[in-house]
């Protein structure tokens, strides 16, 4: 089912060519600054720059007018100077297995073109995900993705990542008011339980925006999601795994998929430039791992093409050593592909071999494929502008 919202239950809408910056997405040190952009005397900014922080990340305000604790004429001065709105939501739709996908539109960029972007809520009994994009399109081309086949348009500021989690806490009602108004709180206190980097894009290519994002989602002051249950997925950019983990800190998952080279190769072509070794001897060191905190390898299950005991041997081989668990994934079909999704028995088969050698390899249940909103299955309109048309639009404005 898809639902369009309305423009009065939408958050702002934005103003054509407005100036003020958005105050989503700054560090604690970065707002404080912001303060004094407003006026705030460098005494006060830390302490104001607190109070802001409060209402945006603990209460989830669309609006300065909400902050009640601040002095009117402040709360005026940070109206003129900023904005702290969401992006527009363009769709929401339902999927029969209670799946939720949202596309969102951006705010314009420099050049006044709104992107757009997916995110997925995926409701379980015990817990709630939230899959988020790290990026507009992708500039890898994995061969089985979606997304892959959309150009990389632009990454994501850290604000409009955290805008996603917030967006998505205003859907479900997630804030603590709307909580704890709920006669039927969900069991485990809150909605969206964890996060996962595991929409459009390549997280690891837009590092500094997803490590200040994650930061802010991950404040005991704010949205306060342990790191723990986050995970940032990448298909392997290997200089940056050990930074991640120093820098970052999230648990991590490996878009694996191949066990040997020349599988991987075709599937992720990233791996001619970081092959399986050098990949694995990353996971190795992967700072914070260890039996309680795992790596996660995802391994799409693509029929003919990865998916026979042979595979899962070489896997089981491959993975000696590291922290591991594995994700099994049916592979999500999507207009155009090439590949199938292996037959269960087989899925079934491969899990077995992994599992008696001691690693425990769920076969992620498909969600919301009904509503294109499974693994790998994101895309959205959103194509790079080419100068002409950069210059047509501009000349609209
Ligand atoms: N770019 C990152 C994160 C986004 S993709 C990465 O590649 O890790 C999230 C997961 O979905 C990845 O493991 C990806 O390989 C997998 N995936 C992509 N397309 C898929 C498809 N059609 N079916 C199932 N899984 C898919
Ligand atoms: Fe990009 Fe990940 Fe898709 Fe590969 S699987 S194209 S890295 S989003």
């Amino acid at each position: 089912m898809t639902t369009l919202l309305s423009t009065v239950e939408a958050p702002p809408r934005y103003i054509p060519n407005d100036p003020r910056p958005t105050l989503l997405g700054l560090t604690r040190e970065g707002l404080a600054e912001a303060m004094g952009r407003a006026g705030v005397p460098e005494k006060q900014r830390r302490m104001r720059a607190g109070q802001v922080w409060h209402w945006l990340y603990q209460r989830g305000v669309t609006s300065f007018a909400e902050m009640t604790n601040i002095a009117k004429d402040l709360r005026q001065r940070l109206e003129e100077t900023f904005i702290i709105g969401r992006p527009e939501i363009v769709t929401e739709q339902t999927s029969n297995d209670g799946t939720k996908k949202w596309l969102l539109r951006l705010a314009p960029d420099e050049r006044g073109a709104r992107h757009e972007v997916e995110m997925v809520y995926i409701p379980e009994e015990d817990r709630g995900t939230l899959c988020i994009s790290s990026q507009v399109g992708c500039t890898l081309t994995c061969t089985f993705c979606h997304t892959g086949t959309q150009k990389l348009v632009r990454n994501l500021t850290a604000g409009e990542i955290v805008a996603q989690v917030m967006t998505a806490r205003d859907r479900v009602k997630d804030w603590p008011q709307d909580i704890e108004a709920n006669p039927t709180p969900p069991l485990s206190g809150r909605y969206i339980t964890n996060v996962v980097l595991m929409g459009m894009g390549e997280p690891l290519y837009n590092f500094d925006n997803v490590k200040d994002a994650m930061e802010i989602v991950s404040d005991g002051e704010g949205i306060s999601l342990s790191k723990r249950r986050i995970t940032l997925s990448t298909s392997g950019v290997v200089p940056e795994i050990q930074r991640a983990g120093d820098e970052i800190g999230t648990m991590l998952a490996i878009s694996l998929h191949g066990t040997t080279d020349e599988i991987r190769d075709k599937l992720v072509p990233l791996n001619k430039k970081y092959p399986i070794k050098e990949l694995l001897t990353a996971c190795r060191s992967y700072p914070g791992a260890s039996n309680a905190r795992r790596i996660t390898f995802e391994y799409v299950m693509l029929k003919g093409v990865n998916d026979t005991p042979a595979d899962a041997k070489r896997l089981v081989q491959l993975l000696k050593g590291i922290p591991a668990k594995v994700n099994l994934i049916p592979f999500n079909p999507w207009p155009g592909t090439q590949y199938e999704c292996s037959e269960w028995d087989t899925i079934e088969v491969f899990a077995e071999i992994l599992n008696r050698a001691g690693y425990a390899s769920p076969v992620r249940t498909p969600r919301g494929r009904d509503i294109m909103a499974a693994c790998g299955q994101l895309k959205s309109e959103s194509q790079k502008l080419r100068a002409k048309e950069r210059i047509a639009l501009d000349a609209t404005q």
